[in-house]
């Protein structure tokens, strides 16, 4: 049997426990021997850049993963020019992981609206597995909302490969301004990313 790899995309601008839980379910329920965390230089789907910068983001990437052998980094995105697109780093990923692995990529559900302009949508649909997850404050997704968007086929494809991850209602942008506020946001993050956050004074100031 071939491979599975799981691929997770994100600004991780801070990784928080919600990333690494659902990650960690999804790759149980897939039966995959690998979690690849692919830190984004700039989303093409958010127009708001990282706040962090990469080397922050990378060094509490590594600090989330560390001892979990599942876990690695790919810093392909980091390391390409603007803008970066997923197909592509797929295809760099087969190129370094060999062609004959599978590859599932994870989107957390707020993503789904916005599927449909992912570049070479439909060519990605059919490189890798795109595994959508629950995710906590977001309703279930409304498929119907999609038929002017993605062929039928492929919504077929996201339907049938819906994750059932737990409800985690936490994201970087509520852990950004909850430090720029100094709330307590301590039980969303590994105790060593928050200890390099305060080191730093990472998203000190306002968000
Ligand atoms: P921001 O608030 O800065 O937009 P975020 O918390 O959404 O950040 P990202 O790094 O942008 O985190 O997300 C990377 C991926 O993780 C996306 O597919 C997103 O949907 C998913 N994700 C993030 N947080 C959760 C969560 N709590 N549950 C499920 N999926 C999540």
């Amino acid at each position: 049997m071939s491979e599975r790899i799981v691929l997770f995309g994100g600004t991780f601008d801070p990784v928080h426990l919600g990333h690494i839980t659902v990650a960690q379910v999804s790759a149980d329920k897939i039966g995959a021997s690998k979690v690849v965390l692919i830190p984004a230089r700039r989303s093409p789907h958010k127009k708001q850049k990282p706040v962090a910068a990469d080397n922050h983001r990378i060094a509490m990437l590594k600090l989330a993963i560390a001892g979990k052998n599942l876990f690695q980094i790919s810093l392909v995105e980091l390391n390409r020019a603007e803008p970066s697109y997923t197909v592509d780093t797929i295809d760099h990923l087969a190129r370094q992981f060999g062609s004959d692995c599978r590859f599932y990529w994870l989107i957390g559900i707020d993503m789904l609206e916005d599927l449909y302009r992912w570049h070479k949508i439909n060519e990605l649909f059919y490189k890798c597995t795109i595994c959508l997850m629950y995710r906590g404050g977001y309703d279930r997704p409304d498929f119907n909302s999609l038929s002017q968007k993605l062929d039928d086929s492929n919504i077929e494809k996201l339907k049938t490969n819906m994750i059932e991850t737990p409800l985690i209602n936490i994201s970087s942008t509520q852990i950004r301004q909850g430090i720029s506020k100094n709330q307590d946001i301590c039980q969303h993050l590994h105790p060593d990313v928050l200890d390099y956050i305060k080191r730093h004074r990472l998203y000190a100031a306002t968000d």
